[in-house]
């Protein structure tokens, strides 16, 4: 078994990573903040999934998150929420740094939201969501970049950011992922939908009691494993080709402008990106 931290990452480490028997567990590692995703975050993740990817002894990645929660979304007010810092950009768009207008922000989600997690759509090894607690909003951007999401009994799946008045997180694969009369509902009413209508709906792999949830993943990622390397990547490519030609990418292409509408509307009419729906606001409202 190996254990690390993300490469060029600084403390605090918001990710953690171990190898153990052939299987990379990539941790989320901020349950004091429900996991929230800082960019630091995000980056530490991409670093990880390539040292998953680079590694040949390792023949499935598992995505999980530590404490009561897989994630909370983008983070929207803990202390280090730092979108002023400067990051590692993982694509070719320029620092979203001193960029005026709607640019900046355009430029920083085109590289750190959308961009990175088509990247790890990409990721030619199995890849499996170990979700309990809430799966929010941008949470739902990492459970669903994986080929497996396997929750526990208590897992609940929530968009809320209509209420921001913005159609949707950056990675828009709800009417992929789910019927688009229900995609419909979970933008519109923003409602937490139980694991069970998730399963129903085919969203969801697999439902295991909390209790067992690492021991019944940890079988799923030795399954995977023992799968031939070449013929998982082939699949893997396989199905994400059958999504882009249903038109996932260009849907998603399209709603990012709008979604970047929507931040530049916010802007001009509240000052805030988010008109002000900070994190406290959002919890509020989310309850229920
Ligand atoms: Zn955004």
């Amino acid at each position: 078994m190996t254990v690390g931290s993300a490469a060029n990452s600084e403390s605090p480490q918001f990710v953690s990573y171990r190898v153990d028997d052939g299987v990379a567990w990539i941790m989320l590692n901020r349950p004091e903040v429900m996991n929230s995703q800082n960019y630091r975050l995000l980056n530490e993740l991409d670093d990880l999934f390539r040292r998953a990817v680079d590694d040949v002894e390792v023949k499935c990645i598992v995505l999980g998150g530590e404490g009561k929660h897989f994630s909370a979304g983008h983070d929207l007010g803990s202390p280090e929420k730092d979108k002023h810092l400067p990051r590692d950009r993982k694509l070719l768009w320029p620092s979203h740094l001193d960029l005026p207008g709607a640019e900046l922000q355009y430029v920083l989600e085109q590289d750190a939201y959308l961009g990175l997690c088509r990247r790890w759509q990409e990721i030619p090894k199995p890849m499996v969501a170990m979700v309990q607690g809430g799966c929010i909003a941008g949470g739902l951007m990492l459970a669903w970049v994986c080929d497996l999401i396997i929750a526990a009994d208590n897992a609940f799946f929530q968009d809320p950011v209509v209420r921001m008045g913005i159609p949707g997180v950056e990675y828009f694969a709800h009417a992929f992922e789910l019927p688009p009369r229900v995609a419909r509902e979970l933008l519109l009413l923003g409602r937490r939908m139980p694991v069970e209508r998730a399963y129903a709906l085919g969203m969801v792999n697999m439902i295991v009691p909390l209790e067992v949830l690492r021991d019944e993943v940890a079988q799923i990622a030795q399954e995977l494993a023992s799968r031939p390397p070449f013929g998982v990547m082939l699949t893997k490519q396989a199905i994400n080709n059958v999504e882009d030609l249903r038109g996932k990418r260009q849907a998603m292409d399209a709603q990012f402008n709008m979604h970047h509408l929507a931040h530049a509307h916010n802007q001009l009419m509240t000052g805030s990106l988010i008109a002000d729906m900070g994190a406290k606001e959002m919890a509020k409202a989310n309850k229920g």
